[in-house]
């Protein structure tokens, strides 16, 4: 029936978008910004996936030019991904009957992954936001754009869907970008490590997602099958990290994806308790792919906000 990755991915994201009726916050404002932000863009770029599609794009490639060929005539063959409307997963993957693979990103994520990026820039540095629905911006504190950042991630725990503040950086001001896009190219790379290990042709795997005709990847189901999958998608983003990015430097990645982690581990709706997986993922791969001491100084830093500070700090460069 499907003969490619890609027409099954096509029929999956038919079948699976869902509507959200939300409260939704809108602000002229923040509309006559956004318009004139994007006034170079054409009609077919407007398109409110545009820059997501583009973006995800971009991370293939950068996969793929980095990837060993026999990995990359794998994934070209028989895997394809894409976006869709659905908050009752974050990323999953279908696998057709005739074998092809096709992971499923909620485009939700990547928007709370966005607003979260820059309410965390905006925290560090109050002075770079040029608009805020919410008040004020001459007298908007970093204290309150935590705020807004954890009512972000109770919006995104209780409707699926990242709604909150309203913000908009000063364009000067895009490094938060990148920590951005390194979390979702990390995403891909987590399933592309699943599919690596195989994990996608177990059976047990898989389950019916609730109200669609087809069985998807259960995340999450086994801490060990996790952990195994950021181990293969470690070196991959790596290199496709710095195909994306050639003047980073690895360690610039410790902060990049301990914060990625920490996001998955709070919005996580599956466990309680799910902080300190979040920091055992992490540990995982700073044992792996950088050393045991880092691992050991990264479980050291959250004992006081002293030694956060002093962790962190030796993986940003000036
Ligand atoms: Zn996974």
């Amino acid at each position: 029936m499907f003969d490619t990755a890609q027409e099954y991915l096509e029929y999956l994201q038919q079948i699976c978008t869902k509507v959200y009726d939300l409260p939704f916050e809108k602000d002229p404002e923040f509309t006559k910004l956004n318009s004139q932000d994007v006034v170079h863009l054409s009609p077919d770029q407007l398109d409110g996936m545009y820059q997501m599609k583009f973006l995800l794009n971009q991370y293939l490639n950068a996969i793929l030019n980095t990837v060993s060929p026999d990995l990359k005539e794998k994934i070209e063959s028989s895997l394809a991904i894409g976006f869709v409307r659905n908050g009752s997963f974050n990323a999953t993957c279908s696998k057709s009957s005739t074998g092809k693979y096709a992971v499923l990103i909620y485009e939700g994520l990547f928007i709370l992954l966005n607003k979260h990026g820059k309410l965390a820039h905006a925290t560090n540095n109050p002075k770079i936001v040029r608009f805020c629905n919410r008040g004020d911006i001459k007298t908007l504190t970093s204290d309150d754009y935590i705020k807004f950042m954890n009512e972000l991630f109770d919006n995104y725990k209780k409707y699926h869907f990242p709604i909150g503040a309203l913000v908009k950086l000063d364009s000067k001001y895009l490094s938060h970008m990148v920590s951005i896009m390194l979390s979702e190219l990390f995403t891909i790379c987590h399933e592309i490590g699943h599919f690596i290990n195989g994990d996608f042709d177990e059976e047990a795997n898989f389950a019916n997602l609730a109200d669609h005709p087809f069985e998807a990847f259960i995340e999450d189901r086994s801490h060990e099958i996790e952990y195994k999958a950021d181990l293969s998608a470690y070196p991959i983003f790596e290199k496709a990290a710095f195909n994306l990015f050639p003047e980073m430097e690895k360690n610039n990645f410790v902060p990049v994806l301990s914060t990625f982690f920490a996001i998955m581990g709070t919005v996580s709706n599956s466990k309680s308790e799910s902080h300190p997986e979040a920091f055992r993922r992490m540990t995982n791969i700073l044992a792996a792919y950088y050393s045991e001491q880092i691992a050991l100084d990264y479980l050291a830093s959250f004992e006081s906000q002293e030694k956060s500070n002093e962790f962190f700090s030796r993986f940003v460069s000036d």
